[in-house]
C-alpha cells in the first residue's frame, strides 16, 4: 500500500526507555509505520547541549535503539539511525543559522527555561538547538512531524526557518513540514505528581524484570486523601488507576472503579493487580528485547543500515541546497 508521506522524529539518547517514553511517544511511532514512511533519529548531537559527560552516550544510544526495536519499530521499512552518523545535518544547520535572527532564538520560552535550569552551561549549541532541529526535519524532506501540543511552537519555528531559507535563496528545495498533533498521553511518575522521567527517578523501565517492576509499582503514590484501608478512595485522582485503564482488562478496571470508591479494595491489592497487568503487557516486549540483545551485532547493523539510507536522502537534499545557495 502506498504510504501517505514521510514522517520524521528525533529521540534523545536517554538509555533504557520507561513507561512514559512508551505511552508518550513509542506507541505512536509504531502505529505511524503502517501509514507513513518513517525516519526515527536518535539525536546524540542534541544531547550534547546538556550532557557534558559523554561516557555513557554510546551505551545509552544502543539501549534506546534496542528498546525501540523491541517495541515494534520495523527497520526493514523504517529508517532508524543516529544523528551524528549523517554529518550533512551539521552543514544544513550552518546554512539555516544564516537565516535565523539571534533574538528569535533567545526569546524562545524553551531556551529561557534551559538557561534557568542550567545557568552555568549556556553554550552556543543550546541557543542553536532549534536550528539544528529544523535541519534534522528539513534534511529528510519531511512531510509530517508528530508532536505533542506542548512541542507545537518548536515545529512552527522549523516551518518559519524553512520559509526564510526558501525566501532568501528564492528556492523551494526545502519542504515546510506539517504538524501531526499526536494524542500524547502525559504519564506521571510513581510519585503521582511529576511527569515520568529518569532525572526524577520516578520511572518504571520497560526492560526491568517482573520483580523490579512489581517493586516500583508497589512504591506508587495513590489517592493522597486515602489514609487508611477503610477510607473510600477516588480513582479519578489516582495515577495507578490511570495506568490500570491502559493495561488492565476493562471489566477489572470497572470493578476497581466501583470498589475503590466504597473501600472494597485496598491500594496494596490494587497495585498488585496493576503490577500483574503491566508485567503481562510487557511479556512480549521483554522476550523480543532478549532475543535482539542475544545478537550483539544486530543493533549496530540496523543503525549502520539506517544511517546509509538516511545519508542517501540527506546528500541528495544537500546537493540541491548547495546549488540554491550558489556555493562555489
Ligand atoms: Fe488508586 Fe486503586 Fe487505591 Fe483506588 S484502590 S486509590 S484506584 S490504588
Amino acid at each position: 500500500m502506498a504510504k501517505k508521506g514521510r514522517v520524521f522524529s528525533g529521540i534523545r539518547p536517554t538509555g533504557r526507555a520507561h513507561l512514559g517514553n512508551y505511552l508518550g511517544a513509542f506507541k505512536n511511532y509504531v502505529a505511524l509505520q503502517d501509514d507513513y514512511e518513517c525516519i526515527y533519529c536518535i539525536v546524540d548531537l542534541h544531547a550534547l547541549t546538556t550532557v557534558e559527560d559523554t561516557l555513557n552516550l554510546k551505551q545509552n544510544t544502543y539501549d534506546l535503539a534496542l528498546d525501540l526495536l523491541a517495541v515494534g519499530i520495523r527497520p526493514e521499512e523504517t529508517i532508524l539511525f543516529v544523528q551524528s552518523h549523517v554529518p550533512q545535518v551539521t552543514e544544513l544547520h550552518t546554512l539555516l543559522s544564516m537565516v535565523t535572527p539571534l533574538g528569535k532564538l533567545t526569546d524562545l520560552p524553551t531556551f529561557k527555561e534551559k538557561v534557568r535550569q542550567n545557568p552555568k552551561n549556556v553554550n552556543y549549541g543550546l541557543v542553536g538547538y532549534p536550528v539544528l532541529m529544523s535541519a534534522d526535519i528539513a534534511l529528510y524532506k519531511t512531510d509530517l512531524v508528530p508532536v505533542g501540543i506542548d512541542q507545537a511552537p518548536h515545529l512552527e519555528f522549523a516551518r518559519e526557518t524553512v520559509r526564510s531559507f526558501n525566501y532568501r535563496y528564492n528556492t523551494n528545495v526545502l519542504i515546510e513540514p506539517l504538524m501531526k498533533i499526536a494524542e500524547v498521553q502525559k504519564v506521571l511518575g510513581i510519585d503521582g505528581k511529576e511527569k515520568m522521567g529518569k532525572s526524577l527517578n520516578n520511572h518504571i523501565e520497560l526492560a526491568a524484570s517482573p520483580e523490579e517492576t512489581r517493586q516500583r509499582v508497589m512504591m506508587m503514590v495513590t489517592d493522597p486523601q486515602r489514609m487508611k484501608r477503610t477510607d473510600p478512595g477516588n480513582p479519578d485522582v489516582c495515577n495507578v488507576f490511570t495506568l490500570h485503564k491502559v493495561f488492565t482488562p476493562k471489566e477489572d478496571v470497572e470493578m476497581i472503579n466501583v470498589e475503590c470508591r466504597r473501600a472494597g479494595i485496598g491500594c496494596v491489592d490494587c497495585k498488585k493487580r496493576f503490577a500483574e497487568s503491566l508485567n503481562k503487557a510487557l511479556e512480549s516486549f521483554r522476550a523480543k528485547r532478549a532475543e535482539i540483545a542475544a545478537q550483539p551485532d544486530l543493533v549496530p547493523a540496523v543503525l549502520a543500515d539506517g544511517a546509509d539510507r538516511a545519508r542517501a536522502i540527506a546528500e541528495k537534499t544537500m546537493q540541491e541546497v548547495r546549488a540554491a545557495v550558489q556555493l562555489p
